[in-house]
């Protein structure tokens, strides 16, 4: 006896009608999940959407990086910051905080690996060097120097005042009556995240084999085959960063950077890395 109710044809004492999570009773709203009855909110807690900087529920609008965070536009009034570099959300709990270093809000993730002493440099070097030689870049000399810089000076080196540069290489030729030399200097920037680094480091290390080599080329055809010594790593990077960066250089909407790697990538699917090598010198 009593009042029921008739759900998927089956009719159920409303002393029943009970929420799969809380066990209390439903009395008004109510969601029907694989064939269970959840009050909306508790459905919202167990199934919802849920910000990974306040763990509260999300409905609405809310922002998620390449590394699967999802947070809510605003906490408190104040917007969802991402990481400069890596587009992760910025919070203590999906980045291990933040840190603003030369004017830019980076996660913590970051600032372990960047690269700021000789050492860290050292580090990396020789496997990018190795990594080029493989796919075909031989004969980069194991000399140059490579010296990390800040904005201000890279900018300055590179007479451009107009985009934030990360890298430059420099090469100087020394002549006199009896003998000729050559020095290369690659300039980067000072505090980069470590695959940001080692991509801007591959990019300037084929500058240096194409000087070496005499290649050819118009600028769009040189910085597009650097870039494509910056997708090497990307693509070799285990983590969202890599696609990241990646997806970066695919949609940089530059003439020179993002239509000469476009293109030499094109390039490159045809052929391989061998015969493009071959190819352009
Ligand atoms: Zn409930
Ligand atoms: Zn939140
Ligand atoms: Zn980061
Ligand atoms: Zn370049």
């Amino acid at each position: 006896m009593g009042s029921y109710l008739t759900l998927n044809g089956q009719n159920i004492h409303s002393d029943c009608f009970r929420c799969n999570k809380c066990k209390n009773l439903i009395k008004g709203e109510y969601i029907e999940y694989l064939r269970k009855y959840y009050h909306t909110a508790c459905y919202q807690s167990t199934f919802g959407l849920k910000c990974d900087v306040c763990h509260k529920t999300i409905d609405g609008h809310y922002y998620s990086d390449v590394w699967g965070n999802k947070s809510h536009t605003h906490h408190n009034g104040n917007k969802t910051v991402f990481c400069f570099y890596c587009n992760r959300i910025l919070s203590s709990s999906t980045s291990k905080g933040s840190q603003i270093k030369d004017g830019k809000q980076i996660c913590g993730f970051c600032l372990e690996t960047i690269v700021n002493t000789n050492i860290k440099i050292k580090k990396v070097e020789k496997s990018i060097l190795i990594l080029l030689s493989l796919v075909g870049f031989k004969q980069i000399p194991h000399d140059v120097s490579i010296e990390l810089v800040e904005q201000s000076k890279l900018n300055k080196l590179a007479n451009d005042y107009s985009n934030n540069i990360q890298g430059l290489a420099s090469t100087e030729y020394r002549n006199s009556f009896t003998t000729s030399s050559i020095k290369h200097t690659i300039y980067i920037l000072n505090n980069l995240p470590e695959v940001v680094f080692k991509g801007v480091l591959a990019h300037e290390y084929i500058h240096i084999w194409v000087r070496e080599n005499q290649v050819k080329l118009s600028l769009q055809e040189e910085e597009g085959l650097c870039n494509l010594g910056s997708y090497l790593i990307y693509k070799n990077d285990p983590t969202p960063f890599g696609g990241n960066l990646l997806k970066q250089m695919e949609f940089n909407p530059d003439i020179i950077y993002g239509d000469g790697y476009r293109k030499m990538k094109d390039k490159l699917k045809l052929l391989n890395w061998k015969k493009l090598i071959e190819k352009v010198k």
